[in-house]
């Protein structure tokens, strides 16, 4: 069974196609942060009516909040928003990699890191293969990643508040082999 999603009322990917960029696409084996052959930029997709099934499956949230103003429109801000199983992820765009701490967008992506991590949720950055874990008070950069790989974010108690880190967990460790 297919899942309705919500999109904004009015709102559309329009001229944007950041997502051919940024994101990977398994079926045509594309990586992360390499636009898509079959990309048009700032038009579209040469092959919409046999795009593959992860293509047609994905909507950025922008495209899906409306908490999301108009500057987090992807073209725009150089990133995309992504709810994913872990938390929020930020795919931003390899030849802007700091877009995400511009103004006004690293405030509200703090504020995502405060709210998420004591609870599980995680706020992370991806820029190609490198991530880096957004916590409450710093960011650390994860370096690059495998697949398999899994991001661990920590929250505990010390003598004058919370005390907040990260790692990555390689894949052998995570699988347990
Ligand atoms: S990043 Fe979002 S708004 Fe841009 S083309 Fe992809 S789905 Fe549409
Ligand atoms: S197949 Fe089309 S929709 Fe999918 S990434 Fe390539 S250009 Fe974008």
């Amino acid at each position: 069974m297919t899942r309705a999603i919500k999109t904004v009322p009015g709102r559309s990917c329009g001229t944007c196609t950041l997502c051919c960029k940024l994101m990977m696409v398994p079926e045509l084996e594309k990586p992360m942060g390499t636009w898509c052959g079959h990309c048009k930029q700032s038009a579209g997709c040469t092959i919409h009516a046999t795009r593959p099934q992860s293509c047609r499956d994905f909507y950025c949230g922008y495209l899906q909040s409306d908490t999301l103003t108009d500057e987090w429109l992807p073209a725009k801000a150089r990133f995309i928003v992504v709810g994913e199983a872990s938390g929020i992820v930020l795919y931003v765009d390899p030849g802007r990699p700091d877009a995400w701490k511009d103004a006004p967008f690293y405030e509200r992506i703090k504020s995502w890191s405060l709210s998420g991590v004591p609870s599980n949720r995680q706020v992370t950055v991806r820029i190609g293969r490198r991530a880096i874990a957004v916590l409450p008070d710093k960011d650390v950069d994860l370096g690059e990643m495998e697949p398999g790989d899994r991001i661990i974010c920590e929250a505990r108690r010390g003598p004058v508040g919370r005390v907040y880190s990260a790692y990555k967990m390689p894949k052998a460790e995570v699988t347990g082999s």
